[in-house]
């Protein structure tokens, strides 16, 4: 048998921490891998981030209303899966959200006034965007359409990331970027133990950190919560999820995680969740088969879908 090593290594991509633990095998290879990660991130960054004028993305938004215009085979896939999350959220996830949600600047404290989001609210359609995957072409079927893949790109890069891992016949191994994380196998023949966050933790200290440890073997879960990008005007919270209806962020719940097979999945129906709100959500979930959640409500209490109750209670 050949011996293996655990390669453990953090970084910053997509605007975000991510972390990369694995066992490897023994000798340069695992340093190898660990490039290759790295490249991987910036790669999908570099497609799809929409505050890189040369992405893709970037050159849908300045011109895919004017003109039809021809994307990569992966970009079509990914907007294909974003807007089948949103037929199954009834719209709730809608990646055109960002015809408003551009005009939200968290770090200058500013929000768009009423009138500005009057005005750009009409664009927000996920139907708007038009995909015909034969010519591999999209075109926006509206005036002001904006898409930003913020609340899925996550997500899928945690995704591309298992599978290189996975060619590379690694079999146990932890990817996380933000709060989306994948798991490869177990941990040495125990569950990976993966943290939910208080949403309100004050003290950045372990023991108001996390509210809850979920022992989990190769699948994905995603957090969703009003406390990654946020200001506070007033006692309004102004923070990163934002309803397709009204173009503000939603109000009614402080975080939601989801568990399936994928990470492009659970990161896409954690903001899903997050905008349907506790009841609408959960009935969501409940509907998808193997898919779970967790749910903080503004009350901070915690909701559970059916497949993570203890059947005893
Ligand atoms: P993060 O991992 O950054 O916290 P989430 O998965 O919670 O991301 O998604 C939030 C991000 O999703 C926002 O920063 C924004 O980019 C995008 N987003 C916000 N509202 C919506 C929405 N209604 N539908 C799709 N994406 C959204
Ligand atoms: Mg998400």
């Amino acid at each position: 048998m050949s011996s293996t090593v655990w390669m453990d290594v953090e970084w910053e991509a997509m605007t975000t921490p991510v972390s990369a633990k694995f066992l490897a095998p023994m000798g340069q290879e695992g340093q190898r891998l660990v490039t290759r990660l790295k490249a991987e991130f910036e790669r999908i960054e570099a497609l799809m981030s929409s505050y890189r004028n040369s992405s893709e993305v970037s050159i849908l938004n300045q011109t895919a209303a004017q003109t039809p215009v021809a994307v990569s085979r992966e970009l079509i896939q990914l907007l294909l899966t974003a807007n089948e999350i949103s037929r199954i959220s009834a719209g709730a996830f809608d990646i055109t959200y960002a015809s408003v949600g551009r005009f939200y600047d968290y770090r200058k404290k500013q929000a768009p006034s009423e009138a500005q989001i009057d005005g750009a609210l009409p664009a927000i359609d996920y139907r708007h965007i038009r995909v015909d995957p034969q010519s591999r072409q999209i075109s926006y079927a509206h005036e002001g359409v904006y898409v930003d893949l913020g609340g899925i790109a996550k997500g899928y890069a945690v995704d591309r990331a298992v599978e290189l891992l996975k060619n590379a016949a690694v079999q146990q191994g932890i990817i996380s970027a933000g709060g989306d994380t994948r798991l490869l196998g177990d941990k040495s023949g125990s569950p990976w133990m993966v943290a939910i966050k208080n949403p309100r933790s004050v003290s950045g200290n372990a023991e108001d950190s996390n509210v809850a440890l979920l022992p989990l073997v190769d699948t994905a879960i995603s957090t969703s919560g009003d406390y990654e990008r946020y200001f506070v005007r007033g006692d309004e919270r102004i923070h990163h999820i934002i309803a397709p209806e009204t173009g503000k962020p939603v109000k009614g719940v402080q975080s939601v995680s989801v568990i399936g097979p994928e990470a492009t999945m659970t990161d896409g129906l954690s903001t899903a969740v997050f905008v349907m709100g506790r009841k609408k959500g959960l009935a969501m979930i409940e509907e998808l088969a193997g898919y779970e959640a967790v749910i903080i409500d503004d009350q901070r209490r915690m909701h559970f879908s059916s497949g993570l109750m203890n059947p005893e209670q």
